[in-house]
């Protein structure tokens, strides 16, 4: 089975490399191509981290990006002028789409400060990924982050393809309730995992409710069409995370949520 990862970082140093050590990995471009060779892994969604400012950023070969609006990245009493800058990205192949980090960075998605954002991710036809769930960092704030702000954007903006990353950890009902009634909202169901597990069956069996909750909620929403498989590499094992998404999501449903859905929602050029 052909594999997508819809959600990676690809960063080097630091805490990049501590968590992919954590994870069983190491953070190098060789050492990523041997492991998405073993997993028949064959394109990848980079969610960006770099200034809105590198317009000709360029990540290795396999790996397309969404462009990263976070305060590391962006400056928000600046967006009118920064938007030539977005739309230069929004104009690349490479460039798949747009990730807000809310959260990590004190905002709510849906403040009308941002609709030229939104009008530019309509322009190019290219989805919008949004941080939601707990966060790697305890000065962030959970109110910006919850699955309920895609709510409020999914309405504003109807013609904008959302991603929820995470599925909005651990709020999964919520996460459903906001895709029950917002066609326009995919999840990808990354960041779940963490490290490498020591022991999958003991993980299992420590985390059942946990597991079984979030399985739970994937089949109340009945539609296997808008999750797509996602690692958040480096932070996670990529066979665990595999082994994890097999066990979470039902058979019939893997050639979707592993490959097809984010070829259609992120549509990487190389693979159309
Ligand atoms: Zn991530």
């Amino acid at each position: 089975m052909k594999i997508i990862d819809a959600h990676l970082h690809f960063e080097q140093g630091g805490y990049w490399d501590v968590i992919a050590e954590e994870a069983g990995h190491v953070n190098t471009v060789a050492h990523l191509a041997d492991t998405y060779k073993e997993h028949n892994v064959v394109h990848g969604i980079v969610m960006g981290n770099k200034p809105i400012t590198e317009t000709d950023c360029e990540y290795p070969q396999h790996l397309s990006y969404c462009v990263g609006i976070g305060h590391q990245t962006f400056d928000f009493n600046r967006i009118e002028e920064q938007m030539p800058l977005l739309e230069e990205h929004l104009r690349r192949d490479t460039c798949v789409g747009i990730k807000f980090y809310p959260g990590y960075s004190y905002f709510y998605i849906y403040e009308s400060r941002f609709d030229p954002i939104y009008e530019l991710a309509e322009k190019y036809n290219k989805p919008v990924a949004v941080h939601t769930g707990l966060t790697a960092t305890d000065t962030a704030l959970l109110k910006y982050s919850h699955p309920m702000v895609l709510d409020d954007a999914a309405v504003r903006h109807p013609h904008v393809q959302f991603v929820m990353c995470h599925m909005g950890e651990p709020w999964f009902m919520d996460a459903v309730a906001v895709m029950m009634k917002n066609q326009n909202v995919a999840a990808d169901l990354s960041g779940i995992l963490a490290g490498k597990l020591p022991d999958e069956e003991a993980f299992y069996r420590k985390n059942a409710y946990f597991v079984e909750q979030l399985k739970g909620q994937l089949t109340i929403l009945q539609d296997y069409l808008r999750f797509m498989f996602g690692t958040d590499w480096p932070l996670a094992n990529y066979g665990d995370y595999i082994n994890f998404t097999k066990h979470i999501v039902p058979e019939e449903a893997w050639e979707a949520v592993f490959y097809e859905n984010a070829k259609r929602i992120y549509r990487p050029k190389e693979l159309l």
